[in-house]
């Protein structure tokens, strides 16, 4: 990876990103990569992060409003390549959880992008 893309060496997505971990691609271009989520929960599941280190939302500032677009125009379009039914009867769900209390586990920015077939819908 560029020394100029912030990296966390401790950081399992950083490490996905530099190929250090194995994952199923779906997506990469120079500034974002999408990946099949390891224990999906719906029948399309997989995350759209930053390839910088972006620890959460609450990182976010105006610097990166181009890039977070990026990412949420990016969701519908490889929502239909990997399967998703096509709106309004079908759709998908975008989850970017923020913080320990809403189920943040993994410490570097990430959209979840989930959908298929139900039942799946949960909350
Ligand atoms: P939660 O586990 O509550 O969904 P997050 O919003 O932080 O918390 O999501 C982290 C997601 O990353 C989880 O859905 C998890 O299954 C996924 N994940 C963790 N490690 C890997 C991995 N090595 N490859 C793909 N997905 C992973």
């Amino acid at each position: 990876m560029s020394g100029a893309t912030p990296h966390d060496p401790d950081c399992i997505f950083c490490k996905i990103v530099a190929g250090q971990i194995p994952s199923r691609k779906v997506y990469e271009d120079e500034e974002l990569f999408a990946f099949h989520d390891i224990a999906p929960w719906a029948p399309v599941h997989f995350l759209i992060i930053p390839k910088a280190h972006i620890g959460s939302m609450m990182s976010v500032g105006p610097e990166h409003e181009r890039l977070l677009g990026r990412m949420m125009a990016l969701a519908p379009r490889l929502a239909m390549e990997q399967g998703c039914n096509p709106y309004p009867a079908g759709g998908f769900r975008l989850v970017v959880n923020t913080g320990a209390e809403a189920g943040q586990e993994v410490h570097h920015l990430h959209l979840h992008v989930i959908g298929g077939p139900r039942p799946w819908l949960k909350g």
